[in-house]
């Protein structure tokens, strides 16, 4: 990471004494304050690793540390699809379901580092709730993640649903929100399904959210968006959710706060993990 980061400044033709401070994000959990990753369940070995210090240490540069989707979120909040907003919820849709949360400028990162993990707030209460990559249950994740939507289609296909998804299966592809967009965007009835039930899934996080902080702005990004703009299931994915935050959400937030995709795509972390460390140093030069 040290490395990477010394090869950036390269890059560009400048020394890292050019380089005020570095910006990290990492998958958590973390210990912000300290610069720790906690047990970060996507990064097996990396328990209790003082990761922020490690990177500084090989860098020479003092480092700004941030969970990453509260990253890719500030990204969008400061050059992205949420720019100019005052304040701004971001969900990002991959494997699992990352969010974070943006107020005046201040990523929302809680007492114990664990503010914006809203891909874990509870959807389902009940006994039949799906299982969380976290361990528990009915959590948004467990139905709204890439990871959720290929379980849900897969126990669609055992309980018999007729799918041009299954010829495709047969001649050995495997369920993926790609192939499922194609399937979606040739027809296939169960494919579109699917896709509209994570809409509506999105849109139920998105209301929870709305109900807590009331945001000026919902923005939906990471892999999972079908497309985006630029694609028709991309376009009515996204007005599937804003469908169902006017059905479930108090009127004046469904009329007011604005949903709309993200737009820096894969970079929204880098970009962001940059921005929080533009942030601490400015702060630093305000105090
Ligand atoms: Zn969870």
């Amino acid at each position: 990471m040290a490395h990477s980061a010394l090869e950036a400044i390269r890059k560009i033709g400048l020394a890292p004494s050019d380089v005020t401070r570095v910006g990290l994000g990492s998958p958590g959990t973390h210990d912000i304050p300290t610069g720790f990753l906690i047990v970060p369940p996507n990064l097996p070995g990396w328990d209790h690793f003082p990761i922020r210090d490690r990177v500084s240490a090989h860098c020479g540069l003092p480092v700004t540390f941030s969970n990453d989707a509260n990253a890719a979120a500030y990204g969008e909040f400061w050059v992205g699809s949420g720019r100019g907003a005052e304040s701004m919820v971001m969900f990002t849709l991959g494997t699992g379901v990352g969010c974070g949360i943006i107020i005046g400028d201040l990523i929302v990162e809680g007492q114990n580092s664990h503010g914006g993990e809203c891909g874990h707030i509870i959807i389902d209460h009940g006994p039949a709730a799906r299982r969380c990559s976290c361990g528990q249950l009915g959590h948004l994740e467990a139905y709204a993640s890439a990871t959720a939507l290929i379980k849900r289609t897969e126990e669609a296909l055992q309980g018999g649903r007729k799918s041009s998804i299954v010829a495709r299966l047969e001649h050995g592809g495997s369920v993926t929100p790609l192939l499922l967009a194609e399937e979606a965007e040739g027809g296939d009835r169960l494919a579109l399904e699917l896709v509209l039930e994570t809409a509506r899934l999105v849109g139920v996080g998105a209301v929870n959210l709305m109900h807590t902080i009331d945001p000026e702005m919902v923005l939906i990004g990471g892999a999972m968006t079908f497309g985006g703009h630029d694609s028709e299931l991309g376009r009515r994915f996204l007005e599937e959710i804003r469908s169902e935050v006017r059905r479930r959400a108090f009127p004046v937030l469904a009329e007011r706060v604005r949903i709309d995709f993200a737009s820096l795509g894969g970079d929204a972390g880098t970009v962001g993990a940059a921005g929080v460390a533009r942030l601490a140093h400015l702060n630093k030069h305000v105090a």
